[in-house]
């Protein structure tokens, strides 16, 4: 399979050569080393331990730092293109890869994006440093477990995972679902509740985003792996049982996170190019295989019967109605933006969450039985499919509330007397 990113978002002339290098790079990779080894992963379920260290070596793990501490300043809008490649072959590495570079967009090109008095700057600056040369130098991997499986992962309740404040640091008591990269991670971004004292009552704005070591004492990894899609995340449950850390291991200045989240919308996006990827997968699989071009099938064309054509078309057209809200959107995504914006934002993340499992429903259904057979990719395509529309804090659900309330309701409105 022959790089097409000019075919796959249309927009290349829109890219710049940067944009457009890591593009092809992250393509590169995930069709010479990835499609060989991505279905045994699948099947059992497990971390792709062979491949994630050769994305760092690729410089994937660094792109998104600032070029200051060694990166390659790559924006929020690079990542996501970036990994719309990936996830058009393994949609679960595509996932795990958001969940670190998150831990470095969060810090680096939003932090930098973002009002931050002269204090809170230099404090900011002193604490990433470390961070980013562990990422660097050593190859680290960041994880990002938010959910706790209450309201805190919707943004409608403080985190229950708390860091209790002493002379020398944070003691971190908690539990953490769904934590992709759980057990292969160097360090989990958490975010926490920031307690001063054992009863102080916890409150969102002392929200905080600290790294925890791995290897830490108290930290540990529990619960079965067995999901319905994105098999190769490893999304198990993390849990925090006295675990100290010391202040420099906060990844961004107390109060921060706060503020970035509120100011920041379109953060919450980068979950969106594993899905955009497979979304084309499913449609480039529906074309090969009524082509009879389909490696590991018999050459047989089914592209002469209406029906197939008919439907082809329909995925076209949901594929590119997608893939143009969801370009427009993370092109424009930067702080404080217009209710406009934010609006679009809510939709471009419920298009291609819902709609990438349409593209992959219409695929199984026009492709007929053969094409769902394990020995083919887009049984697995279709799986993953599933788990887009479910992931907080932007699921499918709260961005139908959310445009719905936006919708109707101008900020500070009600209809209470
Ligand atoms: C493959 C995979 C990998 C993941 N990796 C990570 C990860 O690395 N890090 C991480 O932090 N999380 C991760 N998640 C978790 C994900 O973001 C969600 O937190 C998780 O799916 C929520 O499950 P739940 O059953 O607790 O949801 P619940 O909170 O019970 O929500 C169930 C549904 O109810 C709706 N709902 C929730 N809150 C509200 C509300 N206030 N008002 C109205 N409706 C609401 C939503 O539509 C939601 O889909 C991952 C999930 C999957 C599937």
């Amino acid at each position: 399979m022959k790089y097409i990113g000019p075919d796959f978002c249309n927009i290349t002339t829109l890219l710049t050569d940067e944009e457009l290098l890591i593009q092809k790079t992250a393509n590169e990779f995930v069709t010479k080393e990835f499609i060989p080894l991505v279905n045994e992963y699948y099947e059992k379920g497990s971390f792709p331990v062979d491949l994630i260290p050769k994305m760092g070596e690729l410089g994937f793990f660094g792109a998104t730092l600032p070029k200051k501490y060694g990166g390659r300043d790559a924006d929020l809008k690079t990542y996501m293109l970036a990994a719309s490649e990936i996830g058009r072959y393994c949609g679960a590495t595509a996932l795990t890869f958001n969940m670190h570079v998150s831990s470095c967009l969060w810090t680096g090109y939003l932090a930098d994006n973002l009002e931050m008095d002269d204090e809170k700057r230099n404090e900011h600056n002193n604490l990433r440093g470390m961070h980013y040369e562990r990422i660097l130098k050593k190859g680290s991997i960041y994880a990002q477990p938010f959910s706790e499986g209450n309201a805190s992962a919707a943004g409608k309740s403080a985190f229950g995972t708390t860091a209790l404040r002493t002379d020398k640091g944070w003691i971190i008591n908690g539990k953490k679902i769904f934590a992709s990269l759980s057990g292969h991670a160097n360090y989990y971004g958490v975010l926490c509740t920031e307690l001063f004292s054992e009863n102080s009552p916890p409150s969102r704005a002392n929200t905080m985003y600290v790294a925890v070591p791995s290897s830490q004492e108290g930290v540990r990894v529990e619960g079965e792996w067995d999901p319905l899609g994105m098999r190769g995340t490893v999304s198990r449950t993390l849990i925090f049982e006295n675990v100290f850390i010391p202040f420099n291991e906060q990844l961004m200045p107390r109060g921060i996170y706060y503020n970035a989240a509120k100011q920041w919308p379109h953060m919450f996006m980068t979950l969106t190019p594993s899905y955009v990827g497979l979304a084309q997968a499913c449609y480039d699989f529906t074309v090969r295989y009524l082509r009879g071009e389909q490696p590991g099938m018999p050459p047989i064309k089914r592209r002469m019967y209406p029906t197939k054509q008919l439907t082809v078309a329909q995925m076209k057209i949901i594929l590119e109605q997608t893939k143009a809200i969801w370009f427009q959107s993370i092109s424009e995504a930067k702080p404080n933006p217009s209710k406009d914006q934010i609006m679009r934002a809510w939709s471009a993340q419920y298009s291609v969450m819902e709609n990438v499992n349409e593209i992959a429903r219409l695929a199984i259904r026009t492709c007929g039985g053969q094409s769902m057979l394990k020995s083919q990719p887009l049984e697995r395509f279709y799986r993953d499919s599933r788990c887009g529309a479910l992931m907080l804090p932007w699921t499918a659900e709260l961005c139908l509330d959310m445009i719905g309330k936006g919708a109707l309701y101008e900020h500070g409105e009600s209809d209470e007397n």
